[in-house]
């Protein structure tokens, strides 16, 4: 059955996206509800994520990352000056 465009709109109505509605961390930070704060770490007043390992570690699996693509031969030039300019 062929739907109007009239079916079409009201079906469509309900699409609409909202924006994320963020509050504000102890830090200062935007965070999402309910969720621990990607800057600080804490969450209801106390520290859940380390986030100086997490820091590290991301640094880590980004150098890796970069060498395993080098060593494959799939770097291009663009990646490698993103690589260098994350360092510095
Ligand atoms: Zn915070």
């Amino acid at each position: 059955m062929r739907r109007n465009r009239s079916q079409t709109a009201k079906r469509r109505s309900h699409h609409a996206l909202t924006a994320a509605r963020l509050a504000k961390c102890e830090c200062g930070a935007l965070r999402i509800p309910h969720h621990a704060c990607r800057k600080c770490g804490k969450y209801d007043g106390r520290v859940v994520i380390d986030i100086v390992a997490r820091a590290k570690r991301d640094a880590r699996r980004a150098k890796k990352r970069q060498t395993e693509l080098r060593e494959s031969g799939q770097a291009t030039e663009s990646t490698a000056e993103k690589a260098t300019t994350a360092q510095a």
